[in-house]
């Protein structure tokens, strides 16, 4: 898809061998970024790596905006997105299960689809452009931010307006 080094690949293999207790605070700063389905910019993002007896404790905060469609009007749009999720990636043992995360051989760690899914998580069901987004009309379709039409029932207010400047 793009050939840019993957700034969510993060180089751990160092902590392997560093004793329990070890922690390294990794900053993330990515101006744009496309993970298959989700785009989006100005990630801000702070990763606590902890060597724990098991393998690596990760914990991770993040902040950006992410490409969507507004609910009302579908116009697309960058909806600001923040979110906190830990995940603990294990060294290959014979007592791992399906789900867990295993640390990689070579050690790199891949966490573009971790930031996908939490990413997609901290979305609300209901997004909006903005909050008083006006929507389309129901009737010809026109984006009602951009444009009126004269199926919008806007006209009713004018008579009461002319008629307070009468009544003046
Ligand atoms: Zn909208
Ligand atoms: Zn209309």
């Amino acid at each position: 898809m793009n050939n840019r080094q993957n700034p969510l690949r993060l180089n751990v293999g160092y902590l392997y061998n560093k004793p329990i207790g070890s922690l390294r605070e990794v900053p993330i700063e990515v101006d744009q970024i496309e993970i298959d389905d989700l785009i989006a910019r100005d990630l801000r993002s702070h990763i606590r790596i902890s060597r724990t007896r098991e393998g690596l404790l990760l914990q991770v905060t993040a902040e950006a905006e992410v490409l969507t469609t507004c609910g009302r009007c579908l116009d697309s749009f960058y909806l600001p997105v923040s979110t906190e999720f830990e995940e603990l990636y294990q060294f290959p043992s014979r007592h791992r299960e399906e789900t867990d995360l295993i640390l990689p051989n070579d050690g790199y760690l891949d966490m573009q689809s971790i930031y996908r899914e939490y990413l997609i998580l901290s979305m609300p069901i209901k997004r909006l452009c903005h909050a008083d987004c006006a929507g389309l009309c129901a009737v010809c379709g026109v984006n009602l931010n951009e444009a009126s039409c004269e199926h919008q029932p806007q006209a009713g207010a004018h008579p009461s307006e002319d008629a307070q400047e009468k009544s003046v």
